[in-house]
């Protein structure tokens, strides 16, 4: 019987993915990365705003038509769609043969076993489980389905921050934290598999031991996982500015293998914004975060993301929203229109934003950060930076691959020449010597 996997969202939903494959191959069925070879295909999906919400359907659609006029002969839908909408695919989606909300995730076998046994015997029954999500349990064996060298950890699961705008926290639930040691042992299992770039998420990963430890133990990770791997980089996504401790601070600039990179959505910096997202904290306080992240680390790397048009947003909010842009110069920054979403206290806000207002806010932001980010990658040039390597592009002839200031997937890359082919994985010096967009182009000078 062979497995088919469609993995949609963000890398916390991708770790399901990889919990499950390995669950699927422990069961002794074969995965297969051909669709159109596969009995069964689990779509694990996103959800949590509209356009998500479309690609997930737009796949489950595709993988339907398999079904029609191929061999296909079972679709499982997982994933954040399946725990917010659960009953409504089953109903609306007659092709779909199973759904296992995300505190099902340690019943696919028995999904894949359900859906195709009744298939033998042609009866109609569907399966559904909706496993209580604050229970299930956190981490397991995992098939990487990132490059080896590579790897993202999730050290908790779910959200307490209740932004007005977001679906998350009831999708996920509540935030909990993965035990510190089982967190050390899987770091240790991905050092042995080769991994040199070790990516920290959950939703909220400053939140991380609060509700385990009774305190805020993000650093206290971090220090151990170094201590206990020789992972050359630790990479922080996700954080929260009103979680950023000092002790947080000090690791990250006193602790060489953790990346002077921080991801850290803000969302917005006008106060009345703040305020009517539920976001904690205002924007005196996000000022000073930045500013002593910046005097601790002159060299921190920050990301960040804008929700624009969200209701009541103001001409006036806009544009302070744009001066602090311009005023922070962020070196990654991404910009979403607001995604009205049922379930979530803004969603009956007034003042909702017409959406060509949204995307013309969301078009100025945009450009402005890209001009920003020409301006911060021509400093760049003359410089030498340690790149990880990700593989040739035999058709370029060049080499690519990131540099500490590039997370995987959505930031930018580096190209590079090389006198002779270097392997992915490999860390290599190169000196810049000239940028594109947001990429970087440049030579290796020493190994
Ligand atoms: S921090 Fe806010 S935006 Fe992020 S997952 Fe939690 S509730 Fe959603």
């Amino acid at each position: 019987m062979k497995v088919g996997f469609i993995s949609l969202g963000c890398p916390k939903n991708q770790l399901d993915t990889e919990v499950m494959l390995h669950e699927i191959l422990q069961a002794g069925y074969e995965i297969t990365p051909e669709d159109i070879d596969a009995d069964v295909i689990i779509v694990n999906t996103c959800a949590f705003i509209e356009s998500a919400k479309k690609e997930a359907i737009d796949n489950i659609l595709d993988v339907a038509w398999l079904k029609k006029n191929r061999s296909l002969k079972a679709i499982i839908v997982t994933g954040c769609l399946a725990e917010r909408y659960g009953e409504e695919i089953l109903e609306e989606l007659p092709e779909v043969d199973a759904v296992l909300g995300v505190g099902s995730i340690h019943n696919i076998v028995e999904a894949i076993e359900a859906v195709t046994a009744k298939k033998k015997k042609g009866s109609k029954q569907k399966y559904f489980s909706h496993e209580d999500k604050d229970t299930v349990r956190l981490g397991g064996d995992r098939v990487l389905t990132t490059p080896e060298y590579a790897a993202y950890i999730k050290i908790a699961e779910g959200c307490d921050n209740r932004c007005a705008y977001c679906a998350i926290p009831s999708i996920r639930g509540k935030f909990r934290s993965r035990p510190m040691e089982d967190l050390i042992t899987e770091a240790k299992q991905l050092e042995a598999l080769g991994v040199k770039e070790l990516t920290v998420v959950a939703q909220d990963i400053t939140r991380y031991g609060l509700d385990l430890y009774g305190k805020y133990s993000l650093a206290e990770l971090l220090h151990k996982i170094t201590e206990e791997t020789s992972i050359p980089w630790i990479r922080l996504l996700y954080c929260y500015p009103d979680k950023i401790t000092d002790e947080l601070i000090a690791e990250i600039r006193d602790n060489p293998r953790i990346l002077k990179y921080l991801d850290m959505p803000l969302q917005h910096i006008s106060d009345h914004m703040l305020t009517a997202m539920n976001r904690h904290g205002d924007g005196r306080m996000i000022r000073e975060v930045l500013a002593k992240l910046r005097r601790e680390i002159p060299d921190i790397v920050v990301r960040t993301t804008f929700i624009v048009g969200f209701p009541g947003e103001t001409e006036e909010d806009f544009c302070e929203l744009c001066e602090f842009v311009k005023e922070q110069r962020f070196d990654h920054a991404g910009v979403f229109t607001y995604s009205r979403e049922e379930g979530t206290p803004a969603y009956d806000f007034e003042d909702q934003i017409d959406e060509q207002v949204k995307q013309d806010r969301m078009d100025i932001l945009m450009r402005m950060q890209m001009d920003i980010n020409e301006d911060l990658n021509r400093d760049k040039i003359g410089k030498t930076v340690t790149v990880l390597c990700e593989d040739y592009d035999p058709v370029a002839e060049v080499h690519f691959g990131r540099s500490a200031a590039d997370a995987p997937e959505i930031d930018g890359k580096v190209y590079f020449k090389a006198e002779s082919r270097i392997a992915p994985g490999s860390m290599v010096r190169v000196k810049i010597r000239k940028v594109v967009d947001y990429d970087l182009y440049g030579v290796v000078v020493t190994k």
